[in-house]
């Protein structure tokens, strides 16, 4: 789930106009996509001399040439159009929080707990930043959900615990990892158009974005997946990549910018939840409030929210940091067996990475995957059509030793 969980309450997003067009041409686009990422990895590779794959050390400071370079090549595919801003933000970072020579050099190397995944920051961390008023007000609304969430105990009943737990699989499932992820970011089948919106409503009453924010913000993960541009690289630090992120507002801002949802951006619907994005939750919390008070509205909102916030997040971060890479991806996402338990089969996260366009995430008989299987009945119905698995050839091309 891109899970992304993505921009900011208050918005997230990318892929381009032409991945509308059928199977063949969002196979492109995926190829496309990835080899944006692999001619970025290979930039960073040869200005660095380190290696992608293991995820051991992508170097992040780039002299300002090869940052170009590489934002050059990740243009003439995708035709983004906010990578310009990058150089500017290379040096801006540089200038917040790079260490001086001997700094540098007399640090140890810092990996995340029980990984291979090292630290490289280029943002200034969440508590040595400047916060801009956008970021505390994300900050603001995340930590009074939180803080809402501890009325749990003093509102607790069996019809409120229900209610949140219908919610969470409503808007966790049908909302983020089917409709945002799988069909709107990545186009993995059709619904007819009535399904849908409904399903793209049910995301927005989990409060990460509207669908346009959402997607824009998740394709330009993939895109740039665990390079200094993508916003939520646990080579940030695992706290970054699982909600300091959120109060970054600069890299979202840049990731945030629709030029990669022409599909998406003409579409009267997504338009339409785009402007009134706020108004949904709101009109959702005065329902509950009014069907069963307090308990309802803790344990429908707050507790149902931040739940399926953590879920999402930990796609984010710990499939990027532990787990095991049978794709050669050339980034750091991992299958977590335990993320994909909790958040409906997108803990497969790297098979996810290594086949972009599949529906299916679950690749072997034993890796659960309730999202595929729910399409897989849709699909049995009649509903989703235009169904994508990886094809052979693929596979067979990424695999590795322990695929
Ligand atoms: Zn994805
Ligand atoms: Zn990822």
């Amino acid at each position: 789930m891109a899970v992304a969980a993505a921009t900011p309450i208050l918005g997230i997003h990318n892929l381009q106009p032409s991945v509308v067009g059928g199977n063949e041409l969002t196979r492109m686009e995926t190829t496309s996509v990835q080899a944006a990422g692999v001619v970025c990895l290979s930039a960073l590779k040869s200005a660095t001399n380190s290696s992608c794959t293991t995820g051991k050390s992508v170097q992040f400071k780039l002299p300002k040439e090869s940052s170009t370079k590489v934002l050059r090549s990740s243009r003439r595919s995708n035709e983004f159009v906010a990578e310009e801003e990058a150089p500017d933000r290379v040096t801006e970072s540089q200038q917040e929080s790079e260490p001086s020579d001997s700094t540098a050099a007399a640090a140890q190397p810092e990996y995340i707990w029980m990984s291979n995944v090292e630290v490289k920051r280029t943002r200034p961390s969440s508590f040595n930043r400047r916060w801009s008023s956008k970021d505390i007000s994300i900050a603001g609304f995340m930590t009074f959900m939180h803080t809402m969430c501890l009325l749990a105990p003093f509102t607790f009943s069996w019809n409120a615990v229900r209610l949140c737990a219908a919610l969470s699989f409503i808007t966790g499932m049908f909302g983020i990892t089917l409709s945002f992820h799988r069909n709107l970011s990545h186009k993995s089948f059709k619904l007819p158009k009535w399904l849908e919106y409904t399903f793209a409503y049910c995301g927005v009453q989990a409060v990460q974005g509207d669908p346009l924010d959402w997607v824009s913000l998740h394709r330009y993960h993939h895109q740039y997946c665990d390079t200094e541009m993508d916003p939520h690289t646990p080579h940030e630090g695992f706290w970054h990549s699982h909600i300091g992120w959120l109060f970054d507002e600069k890299p979202i801002r840049r990731s945030v910018s629709h030029s990669n949802v022409g599909d998406m951006e003409k579409d009267d619907f997504y338009q339409f939840l785009h402007k009134t994005y706020i108004i949904h939750p709101v009109l959702l919390s005065l329902a509950l409030y009014a069907l069963g008070g307090a308990p309802y509205l803790v344990w429908g909102m707050a507790v149902r929210l931040v739940w399926v916030y953590h879920v999402t997040w930990f796609v984010n971060s710990a499939s990027h940091v532990w787990g095991t890479q049978p794709w050669n991806t050339g980034d750091l996402s991992k299958n977590n067996w335990w993320v994909a338990m909790v958040a409906y089969g997108e803990g497969w996260h790297n098979n996810h990475h290594a086949f972009e366009y599949s529906a299916r995430h679950g690749l072997k008989w034993w890796q659960l995957d309730p999202t595929w299987w729910t399409i897989l009945g849709l699909g049995a119905i009649g509903l989703a059509t235009k169904i994508k698995l990886p094809r052979p050839e693929h596979m067979k091309r990424l695999a590795t030793k322990s695929s």
